[in-house]
């Protein structure tokens, strides 16, 4: 059989789509475990929406990823470079390999050279919606004799190179994920091959590539089910073979609309500025549009995992949901189960993000203190851009009302006795663990955990809600705690 070899070929447009990631996932997934090339391609023939920096950011998300791939371009101390023998790997790269195949075409009556101006192709395309027709070139250049063309050549009119389709019967594949699909040539359009300004369309490098290449399965997205048959038309021109296709379902916004901004972020990039970790994105995002089939519910997959199950075969036609809540949800899982010292090593370039942090004394910096914090925090972090945001007191003086403090309808003396309660049980504990915390003061407190706990909560925390005041005392420390209830207790 011969080699699998499969391509993420982005476009490189300024940022990480999520989609675009998903499609990069697969694709990794595809090669890992059928043990093929997995190959990065750049293709950036659209001058327009070329963006600086673009190109870098890209490699460093599937870095960040830990997609790993065999051959294409890479970063290497913050330089561009390309390894393997089917370069080059970046499409403005390789236009004069585009040209000449143009250029075959054109001799073998596959393709023919195109002069009409933008004006006219936008005033044909007005007069067919006027008649209610699907626009398509109507093959005005054909027509021009082989005299006609060398003159207009010679006199410099720019043009650009149309595909010449195969206009009767339709053209029919077998799409992996969709099954056969097939599509009457008429609606096919003599497709710009080659622009005026000499790089080629994605139409014309998508081809050219993924043959010279030697890519066995094209992994993308339905967006281009429709062009197949023009892609297939021209392999099919050339002689050559037709590969494999697999188009992923397209991913919805939870009202079904396609997926935009407006539900939230779409850019890879976004999702770890918020301390996303890769094991959760990548675990959320194959589950968009795959499952790993008979009737299994399993929804955490470690990457080891995910290259075990993935199958083209249980990938989704239908759209996929882009449901936010369940990416909360699964990084929660691992962050649950993250040891504190890797907590805290991943939570750091998020401490120093944070005013309340860097505004504390450095008491509160030390790497035993956040450890303590990120302790009682673990179970409530869905993202690590949280830490300490719901519990700032750990870091900060705090001030609250006098009234906050008052239990149902305690009195200011049973408030009083209450908090000089707490203080004399934490003042005795020696052994300051949290464990023998919540020991102490759950026995102190026996029935009434309201009249004791409540108090001495809004004391050490200035807040309603917290952990539980046992974990705030543990993380505070002796000292603090006692300081506070202290401060607590001048109010009366
Ligand atoms: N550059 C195209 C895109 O970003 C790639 C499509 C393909 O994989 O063929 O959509």
């Amino acid at each position: 059989m011969k080699k699998i070899r499969v391509r993420f070929a982005p476009s490189p447009t300024g940022y990480m789509h999520v989609g675009n990631f998903r499609t990069a996932l697969y694709t990794y997934l595809f090669a890992k475990k059928n043990k093929g090339d997995f190959i990065l391609r750049i293709e950036d023939t659209d001058q327009k929406r070329y963006v600086k920096d673009a190109l870098e950011k890209l490699i460093q998300v599937l870095d960040w990823a830990g997609f790993g791939y065999s051959e294409g371009v890479y970063l290497e101390n913050n330089n561009v470079i390309q390894k393997g023998e089917f370069g080059p790997y970046i499409q403005s790269e390789r236009l004069d390999i585009y040209k000449k195949y143009a250029h075959e075409l054109v001799e073998n009556g596959h393709a023919y050279h195109c002069f009409c101006t933008p004006e006219r192709l936008e005033e044909m395309r007005a007069e067919q919606i006027a008649r209610k027709q699907a626009p398509k070139y109507d093959q005005a250049c054909l027509k021009l004799s082989e005299e006609e063309v060398m003159e207009k050549m010679k006199s410099g009119t720019p043009y650009v190179i149309r595909q010449k389709i195969q206009a009767e019967g339709a053209t029919e594949y077998t799409d992996l994920i969709r099954g056969k699909i097939r599509i009457e040539n008429e609606v096919l359009d003599d497709q710009v091959l080659l622009k005026s300004d000499g790089y080629p369309t994605y139409n014309f490098a998508n081809v050219i590539d993924d043959h010279l290449m030697e890519i066995s399965h094209v992994i993308r997205g339905e967006e281009y089910i429709s062009s197949t048959p023009k892609f297939i038309q021209l392999y099919q021109n050339f002689g050559w073979n037709v590969p494999a296709f697999a188009h992923l379902p397209l991913l919805l916004n939870p009202d079904k609309s396609k997926l935009s901004k407006r539900q939230g972020d779409v850019a890879v990039e976004d999702y770890i500025k918020k301390g996303y970790l890769k094991e959760s994105v990548a675990n959320f995002v194959a589950l968009l549009g795959w499952n790993p089939g008979e009737g299994s519910t399993q929804e955490i997959f470690s990457m080891e995992e995910l290259i075990e199950k993935f199958d083209l075969a249980h990938v989704h036609k239908a759209g996929a949901v882009f449901d936010l809540k369940k990416l909360d949800w699964i990084n929660a899982q691992y962050i649950k189960k993250l040891s504190i010292d890797e907590l805290y090593k991943k939570s750091l370039e998020f401490w120093k993000q944070k005013d309340f942090f860097n505004a504390a004394s450095d008491d509160k910096k030390t790497e035993e203190y956040l450890k303590k914090v990120l302790e009682v925090e673990q179970d409530r972090l869905k993202n690590l851009s949280e830490v300490g945001e719901s519990n700032k007191f750990f870091f900060q003086n705090i001030s609250y009302d006098k009234e906050l403090l008052r239990w149902k309808d305690m009195n200011d003396g049973d408030l009083k006795s209450s908090l000089e309660k707490s203080r004399k049980i934490l003042g005795e504990i020696s052994n300051w663990t949290k464990e023998k915390l919540e020991q102490k003061l759950l026995e102190a407190a026996a029935d009434k955990r309201g009249e004791l706990l409540w108090p001495l909560r809004v004391a050490l925390t200035g807040e309603q809600r917290s952990p539980s005041p046992s974990d705030v005392a543990w993380v505070l420390g002796k000292k603090e705690s006692l300081k506070r209830i202290e401060q607590a207790l001048e109010k009366f």
